[in-house]
């Protein structure tokens, strides 16, 4: 994860988003949702989505997690498994567990219902890690309350009942009364499996286990319903009530709650609830003893309902098989049998086509991430590969100065070296002449520097070429170019200067050098220079100056050495 933490800067999108005012609106579209107005809620937030850009990832990853938390209660599951699919990806790559729990327990949820046991279970406990790193009551309640529904999708109602009791006692530490209805429902529903379990393994115990516990938790369920005043979850409630009471046979108690039940559903355009209702007070018409009547209802039910969804016919074939049995009409019984077979493979092909494009959901998905992840990759190389080249070239650069400079600069003394002289002193030449000016060149060369080598060692040969060195940069300012042309000799070049002037320079020069203090570098060292001048208006070729310069110098030396002379 935290690779991600240096991802490149998405490009800025956003301009002209107006953040505070989505996060007034998402605001206001939760507690809508809160108050179960989920259709209008969810048109909002649609386009809260579609106007919050790529790079608003936490706010993006907020609302798609708040859509998958809600399609389903329109009946939009593979809706709700994009948004949570989506959201996830975005949790993960934030490192957020809230928004990652969130998603994850929408996740098991579609899973669970889509009969998806194992991809639910896993995206359960995966969720219920996530909320457990929150430390938030109402969140790990919601992961616990999903992987109860995942062990019902997985056919283990014992275990979905456990679960669900676990989410609800830590939905009663934070008591927000969404969480604790759907845990107290969830499991009166677990207890009804349970009761249809122990029926068909024909165990009384059990049975009468599960009658009481769904008829109690379903009590909870309906009384916390009435309390939120929400119909939708009093009719849910009450149907699965209805359930235990006709599981218990106790059908005097039942009778209101059908009615109320009917009229809910059927008032607020609950339409499969409705058709619910109505099986049920065929059921109760069975169980009272008037298996005729509830026939007659049932085959009206099947023939008014224009194409119902299979698991609701399903509901109504399977009563009705039960009823004929029950009223000794076994060919009818077997009819309404082979149906039920027909329907359960519609079914269960219904829900594969569901599943493979929850699947295949999952992975455009994850194909995608796989695909921004990549982009995100190359980007980080490119850069590191200019920044690479980037170094690389300052690092040419340096070493080409470098070059330059050893190309034309003496190691020893710091001075320019033989060929730089020969480079400049043309150009010097040449400029004067252009300019009108007089110029001198002065070559100067150390008297006896063999003897010295000789005497003190090459080391202190070399000091006094250093220093040598040092003191002509000193007292030749005036020199516009100056070079150490050969082992001990020195080039000076001073435009504008006239070959007299230049020798009184080099007068002072010469005197300073035999003034030197050279017994620093060792005792007894004496040093002593001579130097050949030549000058006046420059010649055509610069060389001709340096052989005349050459020329004074030799003259120097046959004079007695320590001495200027000028050509
Ligand atoms: P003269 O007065 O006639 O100029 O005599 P000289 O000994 O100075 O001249 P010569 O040309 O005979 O000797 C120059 C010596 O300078 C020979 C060489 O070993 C020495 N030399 C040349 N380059 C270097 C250097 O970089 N360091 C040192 N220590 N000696 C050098
Ligand atoms: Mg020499
Ligand atoms: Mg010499």
């Amino acid at each position: 994860m935290s690779d991600l933490l240096d991802l490149p800067a998405l490009p800025a999108d956003d301009a002209g988003f107006d953040a505070s005012a989505f996060d007034a609106a998402f605001a206001a579209q939760r507690q809508l949702a809160a108050a179960g107005a989920y259709q209008a809620s969810n048109d909002v937030l649609e386009q809260l989505l579609q106007d919050c850009p790529p790079s608003q990832q936490r706010r993006r990853c907020e609302v798609l997690a708040l859509l998958a938390h809600q399609y389903p209660r329109l009946g939009r599951l593979t809706a709700s498994a994009r948004c949570a699919t989506e959201a996830l990806a975005l949790a993960e790559r934030l490192g957020d567990d809230t928004l990652l729990a969130d998603a994850l327990t929408s996740q098991a949820y579609v899973y669970g219902q889509l009969l998806m046991g194992r991809e639910a279970l896993q995206a359960g406990m995966k969720a219920l890690a996530a909320a457990r790193r929150t430390a938030d009551p109402v969140r790990e309640a919601w992961a616990l309350n999903r992987v109860g529904v995942a062990y019902a999708s997985l056919d283990n109602p014992t275990q979905a009942c456990a679960s669900t009791g676990q989410a609800l006692e830590i939905a009663q530490r934070a008591p927000v009364a969404e969480v604790l209805f759907s845990c107290h429902n969830n499991l009166a529903y677990f207890w009804l499996l349970r009761v249809e379990e122990a029926r068909t393994c024909n165990d009384a115990a059990a049975l009468a286990e599960a009658v009481t516990q769904a008829r109690s938790t379903a009590e909870e369920a309906t009384a916390l319903a009435r309390r939120s005043g929400s119909a939708f979850q009093v009719a849910v409630a009450v149907s699965n009530l209805l359930n235990a009471l006709l599981a218990g046979g106790q059908l005097d108690e039942a009778l209101p709650l059908l009615n109320e039940f009917g009229h809910l559903a059927h008032d607020h355009g609950y339409r499969t609830l409705a058709i619910e209702a109505d099986a049920q007070r065929a059921v109760f018409l069975r169980l009272k003893g008037e298996p005729l009547q509830a026939v007659r209802l049932l085959e009206a039910l099947i023939a008014a309902a224009s194409e119902p969804p299979p698991k609701l016919r399903r509901l109504l074939i399977r009563n009705l098989y039960e009823t004929h049995k029950a009223c000794g009409q076994y060919r009818q019984a077997l009819e309404r049998l082979e149906e039920l077979v027909g329907l359960d493979r519609q079914i269960t092909r219904d829900n594969l086509v569901l599943q493979t494009e929850v699947i295949l959901i999952r992975d455009q998905v994850e194909q995608a991430q796989a695909r921004a992840d990549s982009a995100a990759a190359d980007a980080r190389r490119e850069r590191a590969r200019a920044t690479h080249l980037e170094n690389e070239q300052q690092r040419l650069r340096e070493h080409a100065n470098a070059l330059d400079r050893a190309a034309h600069e003496d190691v020893l003394t710091g001075l320019h070296n033989r060929r730089h002289a020969e480079f400049a002193l043309p150009l010097l030449v040449e400029g004067a002449r252009v300019a009108g000016q007089v110029i001198s060149v002065a070559t100067l060369d150390v008297d006896h520097f063999k003897c010295i080598n000789d005497t003190h060692g090459h080391a202190v040969g070399d000091a006094v070429l250093q220093q040598l060195a040092q003191l002509l940069r000193h007292r030749l300012r005036s020199a516009d170019l100056l070079a150490r042309i050969g082992g001990e000799e020195f080039l000076a070049v001073l435009v504008g200067i006239a070959p007299q002037q230049a020798a009184e320079i080099c007068e002072r020069l010469r005197l300073a050098v035999a003034e030197h203090d050279w017994a620093a570098i060792t005792p007894g060292l004496v040093v002593r220079v001579s130097v050949g001048i030549a000058g006046g208006p420059p010649p055509l070729q610069a060389d001709q100056l340096l052989n005349r310069a050459d020329q004074a110098l030799y003259a120097a030396k046959r004079g007695g050495r320590n001495r200027v002379h000028v050509d």
